[in-house]
């Protein structure tokens, strides 16, 4: 059977890429299980990049298939920022409830809605040992919200407003922010490469 390694340390997403990947015949893995404890740094300036130098280094060290992402959120009235730097915009106090989103929030302080306008974008790379890379991409559209609501979710998704629902994502019960998330869409198109890696044997 085909092992992955899925390259993340975050148990979150962990759950979400083992949803959308767990009926195939593969052997998931995580850093954990393969004993990998290094820390590669997210140096690109792009998602893709970031994805990219994650799956490549994590396929180097482990020697197997290697699946890495790089996630975020973008707004174009800020000039696409947060963009890769948006883990680094949380506030330091891990007591603030409202810590990742609030400087999002006081950037666009008193901006009309047609500046408010946001996407989240998850890439995904994946690895062969002795292959090229391959790179797939999931967006999700929405609008920053001037107040945070609901409790779902995780990091920016109180503000994050979807106009087809009229709720934020941390409104929506997981099932469905995990059937239309920026990060379902980048896996479901990196399943249709390891399903075309399954049919190569
Ligand atoms: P990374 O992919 O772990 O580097 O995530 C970057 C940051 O983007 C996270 O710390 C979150 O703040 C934010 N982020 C990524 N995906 C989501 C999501 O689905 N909901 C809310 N925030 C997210």
């Amino acid at each position: 059977m085909l092992s992955l390694l899925i390259a993340t340390t975050n148990l979150h997403k962990l759950d979400e890429y083992r949803l959308i990947l767990g009926d195939l015949p593969l052997h998931l893995l995580s850093l954990r299980d393969v004993g990998i404890s290094d820390d590669v740094p997210e140096t690109g300036t792009t998602f893709v990049e970031n994805a990219r130098i994650k799956a490549e280094a994590y396929c180097r060290m482990s020697g197997l298939p290697t699946m890495a992402d790089d996630s975020g959120i973008e707004v174009p009235s800020l000039g696409g920022a947060p963009g890769v730097y948006t883990a680094r915009w949380a506030m330091p106090d891990p007591n603030d409830p409202h810590r990742h989103y609030r400087r999002l929030l006081d950037e666009l302080q008193g901006k009309p809605f047609h500046d408010r306008i946001a996407r989240f974008v998850c890439a995904i790379a994946l690895a062969r040992p002795g292959h090229e890379i391959e790179l797939v991409e999931g967006t999700l559209m929405g609008v920053i919200e001037e107040q945070p609501r609901g409790m779902h979710g995780f990091g920016y998704d109180p503000v994050f407003y979807l106009l087809d629902y009229d709720k934020t994502l941390a409104e929506l019960p997981p099932e469905e922010k995990n059937r239309i998330s920026h990060r379902a869409q980048a896996a479901r198109a990196a399943r249709v490469v390891i399903e075309r890696w399954l049919a190569e044997g």
